[in-house]
């Protein structure tokens, strides 16, 4: 057996129950092909601050640098709002992130078809959409400089930079690529070149690029027109690649397809270890309640899975253990309708079922 060491890092509110129902998932999608997952379990977020005075401490952030991978819960709650800045349990997911350089963000859209219901646009239009955002987290106009408000000629004048380098767009670009490779082979990279400098350059590298990559097919296309193709016709889509403030706003809209933030993984990635985490946050009005949905945890578990472990099998498995028990009708509070062939179950009983699903036989891929 070969053996991996995973941080886990539960936070506050919901974290801690939908990461332990991650984790028991994980343990066993990667056991079914002999690797055996260690996890290392440590404070994080408000209940850092609570035991240590302050949302990380240093022992924990090497030991997520030194981990194979970091799964996260997530952080923060009424109780920590009035903190200052840098004790707050945000400031900790920042210090992680730069711990660990993760400059690129992957975020899967994909449409659960027994959820197609509670999605605002119309089945037939996303029936079939699988997308992967692959959005660059650590430049362009949210840390470029200069950044000021001045006052100018008896105005106010304030300024943010949009700066890319050759450098930084290549990095993001080769994780686009590569992911493209472990799904169905495109790439659409989305900028605004008919206006940007910034983006004539993004073009222009990405396009050079592409000639490592020679069997996958790279297409260009305009962040307006983006917007309005991923609620035109989505499924068009397989990797969105594109910068930090696209990305953001792509993502958000892209998320909004399918319907419930219970559902939404996401990955974190760069040179060294990978960070996976929902898209949630603490939740805290249903948090301690065995109510929150764990999907989006699991679905976490099945990137780590695909991303750091190299475990792609293990990741297909949890993933069709989530599609298989939707199908079934179980759901968990925040996508209960309330029809009559809809289950309502707890998160440790959505967990269960997940690895029910996972552990029949026919479920483990060759
Ligand atoms: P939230 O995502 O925690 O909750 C928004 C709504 O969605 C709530 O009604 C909540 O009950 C529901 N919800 C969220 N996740 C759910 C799940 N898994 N199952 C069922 N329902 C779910 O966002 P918020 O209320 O704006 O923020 C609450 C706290 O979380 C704040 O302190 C915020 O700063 C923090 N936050 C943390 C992260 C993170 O850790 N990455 C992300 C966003 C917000």
């Amino acid at each position: 057996m070969t053996k991996k060491t995973i941080a886990l890092l539960p936070g506050d509110g919901i974290g801690p129950e939908v990461t332990s129902v991650a984790t028991s998932i994980l343990k066993a999608a990667c056991g079914a092909y002999d690797v055996e997952v260690e996890t290392e379990e440590f404070l994080f977020g408000g209940c850092s601050y609570d035991e240590h005075g302050e949302p990380v401490t240093e022992e924990t952030l090497d030991a997520c640098l030194n981990s194979d991978a970091v799964l996260l819960g997530a952080v923060g709650g009424p109780k920590w709002d009035d903190l200052l800045s840098e004790h707050r349990p945000e400031a900790a997911l920042l210090k992680l992130r730069k711990t660990l350089g993760t400059y690129t963000n992957l975020r899967p859209i994909k449409i659960y078809s027994a959820l197609m219901g509670a999605s605002s646009l119309k089945p037939e239009i996303l029936e079939g959409t699988d997308i992967l955002i692959v959005r660059e987290l650590t430049g362009g106009i949210y840390f470029g400089k200069p950044r000021h408000t001045k006052e100018v000629d008896g105005d106010v004048v304030a300024t943010d930079a949009m700066v890319y380098s050759k450098s930084e767009i290549e990095r993001v670009a080769r994780k686009a690529f590569e992911a493209a490779k472990k799904r169905n082979g495109r790439v659409c990279s989305v900028d605004k070149s008919n206006i940007l400098d910034t983006s004539r350059l993004w073009r222009k590298t990405v396009s050079e690029l592409s000639s490592d990559y020679p069997d996958i097919e790279l297409t260009h296309m305009l962040v307006d027109n983006c917007a309005m193709q991923l609620v035109r016709n989505p499924k068009q889509f397989d990797v969105i690649l594109t910068g930090n403030m696209f990305g953001d706003i792509l993502s958000d809209e892209a998320s909004m397809l399918t319907g419930s933030i219970g559902m939404l993984p996401s990955a974190s990635i760069g040179d060294k270890t990978g960070l996976y985490e929902p898209v949630h946050g603490s939740a805290p009005d249903i948090a301690g309640q065995n109510k929150a949905n764990p999907l989006a945890a699991i679905a976490s578990a099945a990137m780590l899975c695909r991303y750091s472990l190299d475990l792609s099998n293990a990741a297909k498995n949890i993933e069709t253990a989530i599609d298989e028990v939707l199908a079934a009708g179980y759901r968990s509070g925040d996508i209960y309708s309330g029809s009559d062939d809809e289950t309502l179950l707890s998160t440790e009983l959505m967990g269960e079922q997940v690895l029910k699903s996972l552990l029949k036989p026919e479920s483990v891929a060759e």
